[in-house]
Order: structure tokens, then sequence, then C-alpha cells
């Protein structure tokens, strides 16, 4: 532990910090800025226990950063982060456990964000999402990189090194539009009604997907945050179903 910052492994998140008063006094007392990084071989925030550590260390008198996030970044700006970070690639948006066996392990697919499912999604998915229904509208973005262009061209493009620049520049801007509807609220509750909005929102564009082509998987983030934080007991009770 620094004065700046430190991190946390997947099992500290899950066990201590929701568990142990004693580390969340201990950041209290140190009063200083906080950053973490969760450690899980998949996503840590659809995990609801690491979850409500997450938002009960937001509600100490302590700045804190969640860094090396995906879109979940988002909600934790909504509910009291100063600062969070979206890695640009896989590999940067979640910390992953030490491999049992060496080896170095494949690439992730090249992911971009889809706005209306609030989540990265790799381009070769996205293209048979985006060639099932192709008269939806949420497969079309106007952002500077894709110029209106069907979501499925980035996976056209021909090396990976392009796919990569285009999914990072497409997704920076969404990601900062994100940013600026939730954010632009002057209240924590605005802020945190609108990202409740936003995630029913990437669910029932997550229904409309499963009808026509089921090419993309749910991410479970969004139902580990409507059950833990939705007002609507609607809400949360279909959360819990997924
Ligand atoms: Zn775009």
């Amino acid at each position: 532990m620094s004065r700046c910052g430190f991190s946390l492994s997947y099992a500290e998140a899950a066990t201590t910090v929701v568990t142990s008063l004693y580390l969340l006094d201990r950041i209290d007392q140190a009063g200083v800025p906080v950053a973490i990084v969760v450690e899980h071989s998949k996503d840590p925030l659809a995990v609801q226990t690491v979850l409500l550590g997450l938002l009960e260390l937001l509600t100490l008198p302590v700045p804190v950063l969640l860094l090396r996030s995906d879109t979940s970044a988002l909600g934790a700006l909504c509910h009291g982060a100063v600062a969070a970070a979206v890695g640009t690639t896989a590999s940067l948006r979640h910390l992953l456990p030490m491999p049992r066996t060496p080896g170095r392990p494949r690439p992730a697919e090249v992911a971009a964000v889809v706005k209306q499912c609030l989540s990265f999604v790799g381009v070769d998915r996205l293209a048979a999402a985006t060639q099932a229904d192709p008269d939806d509208p949420m497969w079309i973005c106007d952002c500077a990189t894709c110029k209106q262009r069907p979501l499925d061209w980035l996976a056209t493009l021909e090396s990976r090194t392009v796919r990569e620049r285009a999914a990072f520049a497409h997704s920076v801007e969404i990601l900062l539009d994100l940013r600026d509807e939730l954010c632009h609220h002057a209240s924590p509750a605005d802020r945190q009604a609108s990202w409740q909005a936003h995630l029913a929102n990437a669910e029932c564009r997550y229904d409309q997907i499963e009808q026509e082509s089921r090419a993309l998987a749910r991410p479970g983030f969004l139902a580990s945050w409507l059950s833990v934080t939705a007002p609507d007991p609607g809400l949360r009770s279909r959360a819990r179903l997924r």
C-alpha cells in the first residue's frame, strides 16, 4: 500500500472488501485516494458480492479510482468514483489470475463498444449480429470513425492492427458519449437513475438480439448491476432470473 493507492486481488475483493470492515476502516483512516484493480478469471463486476464490495468502497469519504475495467467503469462513475479507466484491449480491461501452466494465451478478438448494449463485443460476433438484423438502427454508428456505417464494417478491415485502431477510435468516442449522457446530471441520484435506465435498455436490446440470432452472449454485469442497485423490485427480480 502506498500513499497514492494499492491494488486488490479478486480474492481480497470478494472476501476482504465485502466482508471485512477492517480494510474499509483502514482505507477510511488513511484518508488518501485509492485506486483499485480487481482480479478475476472473467468479469469481476458480474459477481454481485464483488460489486457490492466496490459500491461499499465508493461510499467511503476518500477519492476512489477504478482502473483496468470495462463499461462498468461508467457505473462506478455514477456511484461516486472520481475516475475510472476502461482498457483499450481485453487484457487491459480485466486483470486475469496468473495461469497455472506457463504459456502465452491467444490474443482476444478485437472488440468494440455497442452503445445500446452498453458492452464490448468482438467484431466478428458483432458482424454476425448485425447481418442477422441489418435493418435495426442499433447497428448504425454515427461516430467520426464509422460515419453512419453498420458496425459490421469493423470485421471487414484487412488486418488486426487496422481493426484495433478503428475499434479503439469508435469505442473511445462512444464511451465519452455515454459518460456525458450519464454524468451531466447534477445529482448522484439522477446519475444512478440514468445508469439504471441504460442497463435496463441494454437488457432489452439483448432480449431482442436473442430473438433474432443469439449471435451475442449477454454479459453478466448487466444483471449484476441491476440486481444490486435497481430500486424497482421488478427490475431486480427480472435480473435475478437470468
Ligand atoms: Zn462508431
